[in-house]
């Protein structure tokens, strides 16, 4: 392409944006880096629609990078529970910490700086430098991946390194010498808009008389798709167990991995271990019963889950009296019969408030959340 037809590409999208793009989305206000950074790292993998009230209420509650930095991870998390991809809030506070100590919470203004936080690769700091900065950097998100592969009529798909390199290029190539924030908008706005995944609306498109895909009507073919790979199917067992106070029991997961960092209830391997682990600590397992079992689907795997909910409601007080710790922030003692769940003991338990994991005080999977929404509503129909 002739770097007249990549001007001609510019300013059609620039004179398109202007009359149609988004202009008054929350992040588009009182721009900075800092409000940038956080709506790109909402947005990768979230639509906007969804992501526009936790950006307002995560907003609210850390208006600067410093506050990020001094919240707690659980809290954080907390704002992040519902929106999924829960590595994205464990980062963003962890380069929120690392901007308050080495750059005095003042948000980089440099590439290298910025690409070296965690959780921020090439596109997402070249759209907070453009965005915020009007620098000159390209961006090649999912919605501009999609853009570029039709507009060329790239044969591969974009997550093969070779075409995301080529894609790289075209991107670079065709970001014009002025108005680079708008123009990072305006390419974001028509991969949201028009160029939609599906029933594109190529009509109304700005650049549609250069773009190859519409030209020759395989518009659907672009960009092509991931080579099928069969996702594994994983099982897990979650115990549902409550005390006379109306708290629940939960457990925090392991930093990595799934819903790292998150309350969760405490997990077994099959119903023969949670059966085997009651017995063994006094409880009857023919109180348990067994819930309808439903489906969640990760990224690269699906998982079923086999809820479990323990009838005999434990007397929190009679524990206490029998010599334990509180048990609402305390780490499981190896041998705490009534604490252990033959689970990791490095990991804390506790008794939380039904209300408290219902208001969404605390940062719990979507799942759990679910789980403990279906407890109120059986107590309430008097079920179980
Ligand atoms: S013409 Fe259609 S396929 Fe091509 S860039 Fe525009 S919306 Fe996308």
């Amino acid at each position: 392409m002739s770097q007249k037809q990549e001007t001609q590409f510019s300013n059609r999208l620039l004179a398109w944006f202007d009359q149609y793009g988004r202009h008054d989305l929350p992040w588009q206000q009182q721009i900075t880096p800092y409000r940038v950074w956080v709506s790109e790292i909402m947005l990768q993998q979230t639509q906007v629609k969804t992501v526009i009230p936790y950006y307002l209420k995560f907003m609210q509650r850390f208006p600067t990078v410093v506050d990020l930095a001094q919240a707690s991870q659980d809290e954080v998390l907390s704002h992040w529970a519902g929106l999924g991809y829960y590595a994205r809030g464990r980062n963003l506070h962890k380069a929120a910490q690392q901007i308050a100590q080495q750059y005095q919470g003042v948000f980089p203004s440099n590439f290298d700086e910025i690409v070296a936080l965690p959780g921020i690769g090439r596109s997402t700091a070249g759209a907070i430098l453009s965005i915020s900065l009007n620098q000159r950097f390209a961006i090649l998100d999912g919605n501009v991946k999609r853009v570029l592969s039709r507009y060329y009529a790239i044969e591969g798909w974009p997550g093969q390194k070779a075409i995301e390199n080529d894609l790289w290029d075209l991107a670079e190539s065709l970001t014009p010498k002025q108005r680079f924030n708008d123009y990072t908008q305006a390419i974001m706005d028509l991969g949201a808009t028009l160029c939609t995944r599906s029933k594109p609306q190529c009509g109304k498109c700005p650049v549609k008389t250069d773009c190859q895909a519409f030209s020759q009507n395989r518009v659907v073919e672009f960009p092509y798709k991931k080579p099928k790979k069969i996702k594994p199917i994983k099982q897990a067992w979650l115990l549902i167990k409550e005390n006379q106070q109306a708290e629940i029991y939960l457990q925090q997961r392991p930093q990595k991995g799934i819903w790292g960092g998150l309350w969760s209830l405490p997990e077994f391997e099959s119903i023969q271990a949670c059966e085997k682990f009651l017995q063994s600590h006094g409880s009857d397992a023919k109180s348990l019963i067994e819930w309808d079992t439903f489906r969640h689907t990760f990224s690269h795997y699906h998982l079923d889950i086999h809820p479990l909910y323990l009838k005999d409601k434990i007397n929190l007080k009679d524990e206490i009296k029998q010599g334990n710790e509180t048990p609402a922030t305390s780490k499981v003692a190896e041998n705490d019969s009534l604490y252990t769940l033959g689970l990791d003991n490095s990991l804390e338990l506790k008794w939380v408030d039904i209300q408290m994991v219902l208001s969404g005080e605390i940062g719990i999977p979507a799942p759990v959340a679910k789980l403990v929404k279906q407890l109120q509503n059986r107590k309430r129909d008097g079920l179980d």
